[in-house]
């Protein structure tokens, strides 16, 4: 289309769209939001809704699309969910009273990551938007939480950890400034998916964030971000609680990928919280309590003392049955403080909200007696809980100018209390006798008249009027009368005293409405007046619930509390558990399994047929660490843990291949950052390294790794591996030491016993393991003869004369020998064969191969 054809609301339009590019624009137009051009093609598809254009007969046409105002937020929501921005357009003059285009602007960019709205987000769930800043070779990074107000900020020299640190945040959006490198920004783009607003600071500040002596990069990374946040949100943000600095090194640190791999905050499948570590383990009571775990999980402790209070604490709870059963079933009653504060803040809380935070509040007392209670019964520690401030003067605030039950509605009345304001009673006393009056004045009308079907009523168009039958009113006069409407049965009159009455009645009622919300308002500014010390308690009941939630857990679960040692390589367990596999498998069928790791044996060779356990066994001890350290017990009989600075984890997976890198590599580059970042405080837990290249090939990486673990790394380490060829390393490698899960034949047949034991398994038990799985009988007895026959060749090349023997430059034996698949493939009848046989056929010959 030519600029010349465009019509004016079009010019406005895409001048609009111009300064969103990045943004669904919603342009008002009546009662609907409408979208054009590329952002009506692609929402028409995201949110299924009917594709149209304008200008239907021109050479172009321009593609619309459209939703109502009234219905508008579940689209958003949608929009939003898919990652994407929406600018809400709307007019803001008056249609009626301006001559030609009505003036029309941005109100508002809802954005993933700077969401509000309750129900947009889940609520034990934070959302965060990050922000990057980078100068002189060090990344400043930020998370923001605008529904909590919680800020916080770090720092680091390397990226690798930079990526690492917003990959584990899970950010919904990511902000950079548009000074940024483009370079770093396309690599970031690659690595972390999520939607990328890239913003140009203005003017604006000075912003109102609170951090002690701010660093200049600190203060520019902060800038951009409340910048940001005034140019989507369009309006000033008063409830961002303090900035909180952190240091990643003062906590437990796992890369992306272990924590995938490990499933601690999603499960590897759906990529949903149900499923994962964290899941298991939430039993808390409210939503502050729910991120807050989450939050811990994500950042497990490193510091002894700090970590002794949770645990003493945890104890404490436990120890005393009634009152934390008390105490949960309170904190049932308590609300997202957090997320109602920052509506109050923000102006947005009605009545409902304003009851939900009374009704916490009320809860208090009853809490802090209960933590007195708790606090005599504790003789061992000196770790006690402190009461909870009471809020009295808020509470009697809200008491005595809020009604009982409020509704959701601040338009509608019903707020206020009775006695709370003269004037308010006065109207609501004119609306109640109003009715009183009315029905006195149609009784002195009947008798006045002698009609005794006249009736008073209303209507919403013609308001009040005396209703007479069509019969009776035909003979019907009275100069009192004015007629109003004459229906087919009926003729509607109104008189002055009626006229009069009305007044007072509807006035009252608009009077009172406006009144109501007008002390509303009030309260809800006297409320804000506590934002900042609400969010301080919405904390302290966050992590109440928390320590409960380990307590009632530890409980239920039989978990015990660990002994911390600063030794490191020191790990004990006794009888301890995957907390996820027992539950599923029932725990009469789990067998626990003991692990000890010393500083003179701190390197685990783990062999086991597959299926028999060892993955399972290597998680639980990650999950055993990780629940130490954010102050839970762990499910085991008795337990002696160091502080554990990092865990690595290379336990394959079949995401590897749908992230599009070959699962090799994929391994290979997390063995290689594994064994660069690990401490001797680390702990490293690498299943079957090696296993996807050939064998030999593999077999002496994961024995140069060993080495290499033992020598450099000197990390704690769980190695499992299929190969028992490096089970001989331990007469090599002094700190290694064999262990194995056990497994027995019975009748020929391999019964797993999933029990950890010292020293080297001795058989492998694949081919029974194919077996059991019903593999056909001619083909477990070739596999058996290719084993033999692999095995002396194997022998033959690790005996000493033949070391020094290339790898590729195979003895002339081997060469020659038929492989069995060949033979089999040579036997085949093609011409008998399904192509579904074949198939299956050639899943079995690779299966050999
Ligand atoms: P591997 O890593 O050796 O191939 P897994 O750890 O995946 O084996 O375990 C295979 C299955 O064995 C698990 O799904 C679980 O059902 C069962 N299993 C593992 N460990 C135990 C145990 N300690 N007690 C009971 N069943 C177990």
């Amino acid at each position: 289309m030519t600029e010349a054809k465009l019509t004016p609301m079009m010019v406005q339009y895409l001048a609009m769209k111009e300064r969103y590019p990045d943004a669904f624009l919603f342009f008002r137009l009546g009662d609907f939001y409408e979208m054009f051009n590329e952002d009506a093609l692609e929402a028409s598809k995201i949110l299924e809704i009917t594709l149209t254009s304008r200008n239907k007969n021109a050479d172009n046409p321009t593609p619309m699309c459209g939703v109502p105002y009234h219905s508008a937020k579940e689209y958003i929501k949608r929009l939003i969910e898919a990652g994407h921005k929406v600018a809400i357009c709307e007019q803001v003059e008056d249609p009626k009273q301006v001559k030609g285009m009505v003036r029309r602007e941005v109100v508002r960019v809802i954005t993933p990551g700077t969401l509000m709205d309750d129900d947009a987000i889940p609520m034990k769930e934070n959302n965060y938007l990050a922000v990057i800043y980078f100068k002189a070779s060090v990344y400043t990074i930020g998370f923001v939480d605008v529904s909590t107000g919680d800020i916080r900020l770090t720092s680091t020299s390397d990226w690798n950890q930079c990526v690492n640190e917003i990959q584990s945040m899970r950010p919904t959006e990511m902000l950079v400034s548009s000074k940024f490198y483009k370079q770093m920004l396309l690599q970031l783009k690659q690595l972390v998916s999520t939607h990328f607003s890239v913003h140009e600071i203005t003017d604006a500040g000075p912003y109102n964030w609170q951090l002690d002596d701010a660093s200049t990069d600190e203060s520019s990374t902060l800038d951009l971000l409340f910048d940001y946040l005034l140019s989507v949100q369009k309006q000033a943000i008063h409830h961002m609680k303090p900035v909180q600095r952190y240091e990643m090194s003062h906590f437990l640190q796992m890369n992306q990928y272990a924590k995938m791999q490990l499933e601690l905050t999603r499960s590897l499948r759906t990529q949903r919280k149900k499923g994962s570590l964290l899941w298991l383990i939430d039993k808390t009571r409210t939503a502050m309590g729910g991120r807050l775990l989450q939050q811990w999980l994500e950042k497990p402790l490193l510091s002894a003392s700090e970590l002794a209070s949770r645990h003493d604490r945890v104890e404490q709870l436990m120890n005393c049955y009634f009152e934390r059963v008390d105490l949960m079933s309170i904190l049932d009653c308590v609300y997202d403080l957090e997320r109602l504060v920052t509506k109050v803040s923000l102006g947005t809380a009605n009545a409902r909200d304003i009851d939900n935070l009374r009704t916490s509040l009320q809860q208090i007392p009853r809490i802090n007696q209960l933590l007195k209670t708790i606090n005599d019964q504790n003789i061992l520690s000196e770790n006690v809980f402190e009461t909870l401030p009471v809020f009295e003067e808020l509470l009697s605030k809200i008491d005595e100018v809020l009604s009982e039950e409020p509704p959701i509605s601040t338009t509608e009345g019903n707020i206020i209390r009775t006695g709370y304001n003269t004037q308010l009673d006065q109207y609501r006393d004119a609306l109640h006798n109003g009715q009183q009056w009315l029905a006195q004045l149609q009784q002195r009308e009947r008798e006045l008249t002698g009609l005794k079907t006249l009736k008073v009523s209303y209507n919403k168009v013609f308001g009040y009027y005396i209703e007479i039958s069509r019969l009776q009113a035909t003979t019907f006069n009275d100069d009192r009368y004015i007629r109003k409407q004459t229906l087919s049965n009926a003729e509607r009159f109104i008189t002055d005293e009626l006229k009069e009455l009305e007044t007072i009645i509807l006035g009252a009622q608009e009077n009172a409405v406006n009144l109501e919300y007008q002390l509303f308002v009030e309260l809800r500014q006297f409320v804000s007046q506590y934002v900042s010390a609400l969010q301080a308690l919405a904390v302290r009941v966050a992590e109440l619930d928390v320590l409960c939630n380990f307590a009632s857990l530890s409980e239920e679960e039989g978990y015990t509390r660990a002994e911390l040692t600063m030794t490191p390589h020191s790990f004990y367990l006794e009888d301890s558990r995957h907390p996820a596999v027992e539950k599923l498998i029932g725990k009469s069928s789990f067998v626990p399994n003991d692990l000890l790791i010393t500083p003179e044996e701190s390197l685990l060779l783990l062999t086991g047929p597959n299926m028999s356990g060892k993955s399972t066994y290597m998680r639980q001890v990650a999950f055993c660490v990780i629940l130490n350290q954010i102050g839970c017990f762990i499910p085991a009989k008795k337990a002696i843990l160091p502080l554990v600075d990092r865990i690595f984890t290379r336990i394959g997976s079949s995401d590897d291949i749908a992230s599009g890198q070959s699962t090799f590599m994929v391994e290979m580059m997390e063995t290689n950052f594994a064994l660069k970042e690990a401490t001797p405080n680390s702990l490293l837990l690498f299943d079957e390294i090696g296993r996807g290249t050939a064998t030999f090939d593999g077999m002496a990486l994961a024995e140069a790794i060993l080495y290499y673990i033992a020598h450099h790394v000197k990390a704690a380490t769980i190695f499992s591996t299929h190969y028992h060829e490096l089970t001989e390393l331990e007469d090599k490698i002094p700190v290694l030491r064999n262990i194995h899960v056990g497994a027995t034949e019975q009748k020929g047949e391999v019964v797993f016993l999933h029990k950890i034991i010292e020293g080297p398994a001795d058989k492998s038990y694949g081919i029974h393991v194919a077996k059991l799985a019903g593999l056909p009988q001619p083909l477990i007895e070739q596999s058996r003869d290719i084993l033999e026959e692999l095995e002396r060749n194997a022998k033959w090349l690790r005996e000493p004369n033949n070391q020094q023997l290339n790898l590729f430059d195979l003895p002339k034996e081997v060469e020659v020998t038929e492989h069995p698949v060949l033979r089999q493939l040579a036997e085949l009848d093609v011409n008998q064969m399904t192509p579904l046989q074949a198939l299956q056929i050639v899943s079995e010959l690779q299966q050999l191969l």
